[in-house]
């Protein structure tokens, strides 16, 4: 679950680590209010759970209530990231001396969580990481240990940190106690201000919190924002089914996540690109009419590959769902089966009788058929599409 800066901040806050003062408004007349209140320069910046934002035009720095309005009225509406922006945070404007980057995350390699500082933060953190690997210090951390801030001095050593190394050591001992207590999967803050007056602040902060983590962290969760599903994801959503929409052409129905991500691949490097995720498991027999009307929805599907492999659940019975879907919805695109595992025998028998189309033996063959048929290229081997 991913959180709004305001959100994130107010979580940070409470955990004593410093953030600037701001407000939360929706109008522009909010925004100049709040810029009275703080009472000096501030900052308006659009709340969305993305990043990029000062790139995208969605941080403005105002001097007065005044250019505070004019900047809220610009950027309210705006979409950012795929978000619109319905909500600003006006931020008392804070004085620069240097923009570092502080972090921390789910490290595959470890296995384990990774503090990453750099001196360097701010706009453009992978270019500057990947031009200059020193630059970027990592901390690997025992979870359940913790890391002091000795033992995050030792890794800032040889960074120039104004003399203040001791401060930043004890920032990214108190950022890892957050990210703990807050069952983060990640937790960035870029810019963390170093000010003209020698403090620390966190200018932005993106939290992400663990979704296994939502019911016992009940109350942060509560502050989280909302999962936007497109309309296709939501109708699936309420029937029960795992659909994510993707922008290829490949459609994609198979059974069980590992086995549809498989097929993902397997499209991809055949050179073609899926139309969505869609797993569907025993339920194939009941649901596969409003998989199917999801999927067919969707109108960037050239190509329809069905994949299933049983173990408990029996292809056969899977494959008879999709048939009689198949033929009562008539959908104007080749359709590609391959069917392996129990029930095997009979499902082949049911779609090529039904369908008049042989499910290939090979996975391969079948995902290539199904790309090429999608980039409009005829299928080649063993079979040939299902045309309804
Ligand atoms: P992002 O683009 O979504 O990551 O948004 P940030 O919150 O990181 O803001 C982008 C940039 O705006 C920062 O890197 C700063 O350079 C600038 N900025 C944000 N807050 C302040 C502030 O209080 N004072 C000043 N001078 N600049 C700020
Ligand atoms: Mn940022």
């Amino acid at each position: 679950m991913n959180f709004e800066e305001h959100a994130a901040k107010a979580l940070l806050n409470a955990r004593g680590l410093p953030v600037p003062d701001g407000h939360v408004v929706d109008t522009p007349e909010a925004a100049a209010d709040a810029a009275r209140a703080l009472g000096g320069p501030c900052v308006v910046k659009a709340q969305a759970p993305a990043g990029k934002r000062g790139k995208a035009g969605g941080i403005r720095l105002a001097a007065s209530p005044a250019v505070a309005h004019a900047a809220a009225s610009e950027i309210l509406g705006m979409t950012i990231g795929g978000h619109r922006i319905e909500r600003l945070l006006v931020e008392e404007q804070v004085p620069i001396a240097a923009e570092l980057y502080a972090a921390v995350l789910c490290d595959p390699e470890s296995r384990g969580p990774v503090v990453l500082f750099s001196a360097m933060g701010g706009m453009e953190v992978e270019e500057m990481a990947a031009a200059d690997p020193d630059a970027m210090r990592r901390i690997e951390v025992e979870v359940a240990g913790g890391l002091d801030a000795g033992q995050a001095a030792a890794a800032l050593d040889g960074l120039d940190l104004d003399g203040r190394t001791g401060a930043v050591a004890q920032f990214l001992s108190g950022l890892f106690d957050s990210y703990r207590a807050l069952d983060a999967e990640l937790l960035e803050i870029n810019p963390l201000a170093l000010t003209g007056d020698g403090r620390l602040l966190c200018l932005d902060c993106k939290y992400t919190l663990d979704d296994a983590s939502t019911g016992r962290q009940a109350a942060v969760a509560e502050t989280g924002a909302p999962e936007r599903m497109t309309a296709l994801e939501a109708e699936a959503h309420d029937n029960g089914l795992r659909y994510i929409a993707l922008d290829g052409s490949v459609g994609v129905l198979a059974n069980g996540a590992g086995l549809t991500m498989t097929t993902m691949d397997a499209i991809t490097h055949f050179g073609g690109r899926p139309a969505n995720f869609l797993e569907i498991g025993g339920e194939a027999y009941t649901k596969a009419e409003t998989a199917l009307t999801i999927l067919l929805k969707n109108p960037n599907i050239r190509s329809l590959l069905v994949n299933f492999c049983g173990a408990f659940a029996r292809t056969d019975v899977m494959a008879d769902g999709v048939v009689q879907a198949w033929k009562k919805l008539g959908p104007d695109i080749p359709v590609f089966f391959t069917i392996h595992g129990t029930g095997e025998e009979d499902a082949v028998a049911l779609v090529e009788r039904e369908l008049g189309h042989r499910p290939y033996d090979l996975m391969d063959d079948a995902v290539l058929a199904a790309v090429q048929a999608a980039a409009g290229r005829t299928g080649i081997g063993p079979g040939q599409g299902a045309a309804a």
